[in-house]
Formats: structure tokens, sequence, C-alpha cells
């Protein structure tokens, strides 16, 4: 038998050999250094050590077997295309160490420059250095290679031997007083060289060790170094707020040092080939000359705008804008760049498609359009649910005059502004007095609730995305920034501190949920343009705001695109008439629950516990016009479109006085001596009634079952409401629909009595009255085909169908303990919110196909929250749904998302 060789796994790659496409296995920054590489742009040449690499040294502990030679292969290649070697003590070839994952983590692991250095090779580079235009330096140039070293033992204790950064922040300030300055270039090569002194001995004292002299157990240090930093703490936390996989691993990037600290004619800089806040065509940038990268980022002297690199290198600067609008047409998109010059001579260290601003989302895209780099369907699928939701919130309205005084995460979206309190209990109080608070507290748990949903906004100093406080405001809608830590917050006292600053209960604050910036005092809100322009009084034909144009662009394209029909959830007129500004086309669930509250509770009383004869009947014959009027204002909002009446719905009890503060009142009047046999009967009444579990009692189709005439009465005001519109002109299109039905049985026995009374009211006056069903007990998925043979359409109900097939109570559970499930990445997002695609979804799959199968032609829809929910769109839209249904706010973003799904799924579906 041949002896089979085996294959060495590849994992060092040349730039030469990748390319964009790579990220999985060669982070972003190694693919994206390898594309600019091939497209013959000026990288400083260099290598890739793959996420594969990284994962097997995260796995066991040790470099996989033939890493090693493979580094030393394309060390040596690169030593030969530089024709230098690393460390040389002569002319040193010096490198970079960076990191770089599939998905961008700023500032979170690691680099390390200048890697190659030492005390012999230290005065190489001063050799080879010398003569810099500015600073002739006959000799050498001293003072940058001694520069060079200090940064080398700095960057290279603090993140491969973890000596803490501010031992040489203090050495550097040290040597910078005792000069009497605090620019650390008036420091000269003297300075720095008993700096570098100072830090080996920092570095000794910190590791035990001398600083490494031999360049390659630097080089291989520092890769391990990368290699660990992904499980640094910062980086997994960063990875769980994001949803980054924690499998992935990171790149390690080797590349060839370029100077930027060579003198006045070098520098560094960072630059967007556009405004990644608004979208704006231009130049945006800044640049620092004689500089390496890591000054930019760490603020240590002020850069320049970009645009005055004109004035210092001409040359430079061309071809730099050159090189942008290459680097956006081969991307097709908005590019952000790190770049350093090196003695009049540009290189180029890094490009991606960079992150912008919801607002420039939409704006860029209509731009790319206009520019011929992409298509409408590129446009759609470039933005998204999301990015629309965020521009529909109010904004603040900031100028100079609000500098934040915190920055925590965005946990939920919206700007809020109030009074700062610091217990649930206060919140309230303020709240009933009519005040906006805003409740502030270090972490929030269950019993907060309260006063959450008193508050306008929740600011917290600890926990991410994921806490308690974030997941609960989302679920409320509420404005909320979390984990703000530079705020101390101190309950007991009643009062935090931030910058310097106390801010007391009783002070004003505002918050910014999108930003998770936090202002001291009131700053004024302004309304979204976003929504003014849906509402209709701003026409994007005749206005200049690019971003409004942008958006009426995209949505007309999504709006041609879509497949899924949008209806709404509405069940008074004005929100019928805001959904259809915002484009509803009919009403998939008109909740008819909250037509007996107010006044008419009495009525409801009176049917429900009906002792006398004839009483129900009487309670019935008052609802009926009541009912009547309510269809008849929202058949005329939706003229011409259909609308879902759903028959009522919700358990018995929310429309009887609550048991225990009834009997307290009976006991008192009793001790009082009051007659009280009225009340007795009620509490009497009230207890027969009273369900542990109201949510799997007696509500939906089992009330109509068991109260006699309800449904009936709501029928005939159906009916008969659409007959008057229709006779007065007007088209209605009603859809009853019958609530948590579980079985077929229940389905006919509703639908037998509604047709009859259909029949009677219709007559001759064409208009035509579907019945169907929602699809929300699970019993009723599993046996769609039979209750289709009774339904004209399913709608689904989502939400009772997540809190039955999890058996999650959806009213408890999300505040409760979703956090804790969140935090375990039992599920990456509430089931509540985006529907469970294996499980639930399932459920919807089973009974959309089984409701098909057994009735052709069956109309799909879907009423629950999940209707408005960008992922849970595009599963409706696969599943084959006719329409999602939502509520009036989250129209927009549903068209938009359908639109996206057809074009993401590569259909050429249009309506
Ligand atoms: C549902 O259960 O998804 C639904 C729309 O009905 P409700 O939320 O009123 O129970
Ligand atoms: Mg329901």
């Amino acid at each position: 038998m041949a002896a089979q060789e085996t294959v060495e796994q590849k994992y060092v790659y040349d730039f030469s050999e990748g390319n964009k496409d790579l990220k999985d296995l060669l982070g972003g920054k190694g693919a994206n250094l390898a594309e600019m590489t091939n497209l013959g742009l000026p990288v400083p040449p260099g290598f890739t050590i793959t996420t594969e690499a990284c994962q097997a040294y995260l796995a066991t502990g040790r470099e996989p077997d033939g890493l090693a030679g493979q580094i030393e292969a394309h060390l040596e290649s690169l030593e030969r295309a530089m024709g230098k070697r690393l460390g040389d003590p002569q002319d040193p070839l010096l490198v970079s160490v960076r990191s770089g994952a599939k998905f961008s983590m700023p500032g979170m692991m690691e680099t390390v420059l200048n890697v190659g250095l030492n005390d012999q090779s230290v005065e190489g580079l001063a050799r080879q250095a010398g003569g810099s235009t500015g600073q002739a330096a006959p000799g050498g140039n001293d003072r940058f290679a001694w520069d060079s070293y200090r940064r080398l033992i700095q960057m290279f204790g603090k993140t491969v031997c973890e000596v803490p950064g501010e031992e040489f922040e203090q050495a550097l300030d040290k040597a910078k007083s005792a000069k009497g300055t605090t620019n650390d270039l008036d420091l000269d090569a003297d300075d720095l060289r008993g700096l570098v002194d100072a830090y080996k001995k920092i570095f000794l004292k910190h590791t035990g060790r001398e600083f490494p002299q031999q360049p390659r157990e630097q080089l291989d240090l520092a890769i391990r170094a990368v290699f660990e930093s992904w499980n640094a703490e910062r980086a997994v936390l960063y990875r769980r707020q994001e949803r980054i996989p924690a499998d992935l691993g990171t790149a390690v990037n080797v590349v060839t040092m370029v100077f930027g600290n060579l003198g006045p004619d070098s520098g560094t800089g960072v630059a967007f080939t556009r405004d990644p806040a608004s979208g704006a065509q231009g130049i945006y940038g800044d640049y620092l000359a004689n500089a390496q990268g890591e000054d930019v980022v760490a603020g240590i002297r002020n850069t320049v705008p970009l645009q005055e690199l004109e004035q210092l290198d001409k040359t430079s600067y061309d071809e730099l804008l050159g090189i942008m609008a290459r680097l956006e047409e081969h991307y097709r998109d908005l590019c952000d760049i790190e770049f350093t010059i090196e003695r009049g001579k540009l290189w180029m260290l890094q490009t991606r498609v960079g992150k912008r601003t919801a607002a420039a989302a939409f704006v860029i895209a209509g731009q790319l359009v206009d520019e011929g780099l992409i298509d409408l369907d590129e446009a759609l699928h470039r933005v998204n649910g999301a990015q629309l939701a965020q521009l529909m919130f109010p904004r603040f309205q900031l100028d100079h005059e609000f500098q934040p005084v915190a920055k925590g995460i965005g946990a939920s979206p919206g700007a809020a502004s109030g009074t700062v309190v610091f217990t649930s209990a206060r919140a309230v109080e303020l709240a009933a007095e009519g005040k906006s608070v805003i409740l502030v507290r270090r972490e929030t748990n269950p019993d907060d609730l309260n006063g959450m949903i008193a508050a306008k906004g929740i600011l917290t100093s600890r926990g991410g995305k994921t806490s308690h406080a974030a997941v609960v405001a989302r679920g409320m809608g509420k404005t909320c920034v979390s984990g703000a830590d530079e705020i101390d917050v101190n309950v007991p006292a009643k009062r935090f501190t931030v910058a310097g600053q106390t801010v007391n209960e009783g002070d004003v604050v505002s918050i910014d949920g999108t930003t998770g910036k936090v202002y001291l005092g009131e700053v004024p809100v302004m309304p979204s343009e976003v929504v003014q322009y849906f509402e209709g009084s701003l026409d994007p034909e005749h206005i200049d705001n690019a971003l409004v144009r942008a958006v009426h662009r995209i949505m007309t394209h999504a709006d041609g695109k879509r497949r899924l029909a949008v209806r709404t959830n509405a069940d008074t007129g004005a929100d019928a008439a805001r959904a259809r500004r915002f484009g509803a086309e009919g009403i998939g669930l008109c909740r008819t629950e909250h037509m007996f509250l107010g006044d008419r509770r009495e009525l409801v009383e009176r049917l429900i516990l009906a002792r006398a004869p004839g009483e129900r009947e009487e309670a019935l014959a008052a609802l009926l016009p009541l009912q009547r009027a309510d269809f008849e204002q929202i058949f005329r909002e939706m003229d011409g479109l259909p609308v879902t009446v759903r028959l009522i719905d919700p358990p018995l009890h929310e429309f009887l006085p609550p048991l225990e503060q009834l009997a307290v009142n009976v006991a008192v009047a009793q001790e009082r001596g009051e007659d009280v046999a009225k009340e007795e009967a009620l509490l009497a009444a009230v207890r027969r009634m009273h369900e542990e579990n109201p949510m799997l009692g007696l509500r939906g189709v089992r009330l109509g079952l068991v109260i006699p005439g309800l449904f009936a009465m709501q029928v005939r005001a159906i009916a008969e409401a659409a007959v008057i519109f229709a006779r007065g002109g007007g088209v209605a299109k009603p859809e009853i629909m019958v609530p948590l039905v579980g079985a077929v049985q229940e389905l006919e026995t509703v639908r037998a009595e509604a047709e009859k009374i259909i029949a009677e009211v219709v007559g001759d006056s064409g208009v035509e009255v579907l019945i169907g069903t929602m699809i929300e007990v699970p019993r009723a998925a599993l046996t769609a085909g039979q209750i289709a043979e009774a339904a004209e359409f399913f709608s689904f109900g989502t939400n009772d169908l997540t809190q039955m097939g999890w058996g999650f109570s959806r009213d408890d559970v999300e505040g409760a303990f979703f956090w804790r499930y969140l935090e375990l990445g039992i599920f990456g997002i509430s089931p509540f919110e985006s529907i469970d695609r294996d499980g639930v979804g399932r459920l919807v799959r089973i009974a959309a196909e089984e409701g098909r199968a057994a009735r052709p032609g069956l109309k799909l829809g879907v009423c629950g929250e999940h209707g408005g929910d960008p992922d849970s769109v595009h599963f409706f839209h696969e599943v084959g749904l006719d329409y999602v249904s939502c509520s009036p706010f989250r129209v927009p973003v549903a068209r938009l998302e359908a639109g996206r799904a057809v074009v993401e799924t590569g259909g050429s579906d249009s309506r």
C-alpha cells in the first residue's frame, strides 16, 4: 500500500494570495489588505495567519503543527522581497502584528508595532533612517529610532506581557515634565534613550525577565498574544453584545512597518469616502503629521482635517483621493481607510466597508444608485427595517450647548428628558403628578417594573444590551441607556456623580437610547422627518432633504418588489387612518375588546353576570348600536380595503371588579352594618368565575360558546355596519375572525350561527363577509387541515402561539427571567419579539401547508407582534403568507422588509 501523504493545512497566506471574499479565513483586515494588494494599491507587503490557526491554538493551547514552519517560509520571502532581515542589526526589517477578526471589533484586540527592534537593531534603524527631509541628520535619525523602540517596549509590554499601561504613561509624562514640555515631539534622542531604559526596568519589574532581544521570539509572542486577545474579557463581552459567534477566532496580520513618524514629511491618518454620519459626499478624515497610527486613535495630539494634507503634501493627497475613489468604485460602497505617509510615499494600511448611521445608510444607497454603482435592488438590500425604525424615533436637537457627560449602550432607541429618580416608587409618584421621569439605577430587576412603566426613560450604570433594563425597556418601547459606567449611582443618597458633577433626585437629565449618550439638563426633542414624510406632510419631490428623498425612493422600490401585503392592527378610526397614511393595505386585526370598556363596562358586567330573565338580552341590545357605530367608523377609514374584525377575546375577569378589592369592600361594608346584598351577589359571581390561569381559561371562542348571543351581536353589528357603509356608496370588505380556536368543531358552531345572521343582514347589498379564524393555539396549527374546511382565512396569532408553544406566560416572563436566557444564549432574542423559526415557526409552516392543501386559495396572514419584526417578516415571506399585519408605526418597516425579502431570496416577485 502506498504511504499516504498528509497534506499540511495552509495557515498562512501572503497578501497576494487572498481576496475580500475570504473574511472567514483571513478576517476583515487581512481579506481587504489582500484585495488592495491585488488591485495594485500601495500596501506594505505582508502575510496573514488564518482564523483557523487561531481556533486551533485556542482549542489546544499551542500553535498547530506546521504553523511555525509556514510563518518562517513567509517571513523569508518577505525578507527577500524587502531586501532586509527581521531585526538585522545593520538594516532591520520591522513588522507590525495586527489582529483582524471577521467582524470588526474596534479596540477590542491587540496590535504590536515595530516588532524586530532590539538594542542593536535600533542603531541600525537610526542609521538607515537618516537624512529625513526637514530634519536632516547626517549621522542618522536617532530620535526616530529610539522613539520606535520605546513604542515597541510599551505596546509589547502592555499587550503581550500584561504590564500595566499606566506605568509606561507615567514614565513618559515624567520624561516630558523633566524636559518642561507636554508634547512628546520635544523629547530628543537622548531623552528617548533614557525612556527606553526606564521602560525596560518597568518590563523587568512586572515580568521578571529582560525585554526579549530575539526578533523571532518577539514575533511569536506577539502572534500568540493576538490569538489570546480573542478571549480577553472585553472582547468576550463585546461579542456577546453584538451577537458575534464566540468560535470564529481572529486572524493575525504581519505587515512590513512603514513609518509615519520619520519627520514632518511623514504622517498618518484615517478617512471615509463620504460622511458616515449624514452620507454627504466629500472627504472626511483626520491627519496627524509625524506620528504613528496609534497616536491618532489615542488622541495624544490634535489631528487636522484631512483637507489640510493638500497643503502639506499635494502629491500624496491627490494620490489618496484617487485611491479613495477607486476603492469606492471597487467595493461599490462607503469605505473607511487608514493610511500612512512615509517621507512623501503613501501606504494603505487598511480599508473596509465603513459603518454608518441609519440616515447615512439610506442616503448613500440612493447616491450609489445615481452614480450607477448599484441598482435599486442592491440599494434595498443595503438598508434595513431596524434602521428605518430608528429614523422614525424623535431625536434630540443638539447644538454645541449640549455635550454628553457619559456614554453607555444605546439599549432601547428614542430620546427622553426628565426628572431624575432613583426608586420605582418615586417614579410612580412623580409620573402620577404628570412629570416626565428618568429612572436611574445601577441595574434594574423585576421589582423595578412599575417604575419602568411610569418612567419616560431608564438609565443604568451597569449591564449591556441584554441586561434586564435593556430587554424590558425594548419590550415596552421605552428609551433606555444601559451600562453608562462613568456614572456612579448612589441610591440611598438619591444622587449620582458623573464627570465631577453631582446629579440629585429632582434634577433633569436627557438620554439618547440610540447613541447611548447622557446629557445634563433638558435637550429639546425634534420630530422625525421620516415620520413627517410618511404622514404626508413632507413631499419628497419638492423638498431638499436627501434623507427623505432616499427613503421615498427605496420605499417605492420595496413596494414594487414585495409579494406580501402589509396590513395594520388597529381598533380605532384614528389608528386606522394613520396606518393607512403609512401605507397599510387593510386591517389585519381589529381587537374588539377595548370597545367593551369605559362607560360600556357596566353593560358588560350585566351581560356576564345576568341573573334576571331578559337582562342579558337587554345588555346585548344596548351594545349592538354602539358596536355598529364603532365598525362603521373603521370601514369608513379603510374604504375599499379589507378589515378583519376579531370577535371578543380577553379573559372575563378583565371586565369584572378585581376579586380582592371587592372582598375588602364587602367586608368593610358588612362591618359597618350596611346593606350589602347586591355586592355580596357580585362577589359570589366574581368568585365563581375566578380563574388561576385566565390566559388559558374562558376567553376567545370559548366565551362565544358559553355566553349566548355575544358573538351573534358582534356579527350582526359588523354586517349591519358594512351594509350601511355600502349603501352609502362605500366599499366595505369585512372579514370576521374567531379567536383561540383549537378544534374545527368550535369554528363550525360559531360559523353556522354567523352565516345565518349575515345572510339575513346583507340581503342584496352586495356586501361579502368572509369568516375565518386565528391560528394561535398549537392544536389549531396541528389540525389546520381540518380547520381550513370551515375557514376562508387564517391569521396567525403568534403572540399566543409563542406563549402556548413555549409555555411562557406572555405577560410575565420577559421582565422576569429572559435576561438570563439571553445571557446564556438559549435564544439570541426574545421569541415574543422575533419568531422562533424552529419551534413556533414550524407550527406556522405546518398550518400554512396543511391549510392550503385542504383549501387551495386559503388566505393567510399574521397579526401577532411578529408581523412588524424585520426578521420575522422574511420568515413569513418564505412560508408563503399573503400578508403581515402590525401596529401602525411598524407598517413602513414591514413594507421595507417585505421588499427586501424578495430581493434577498433572489426572487423577481412583484405585485
Ligand atoms: C396573538 O395572539 O398573536 C394575537 C394577535 O392576539 P392577542 O395578542 O390579542 O392575543
Ligand atoms: Mg391571541
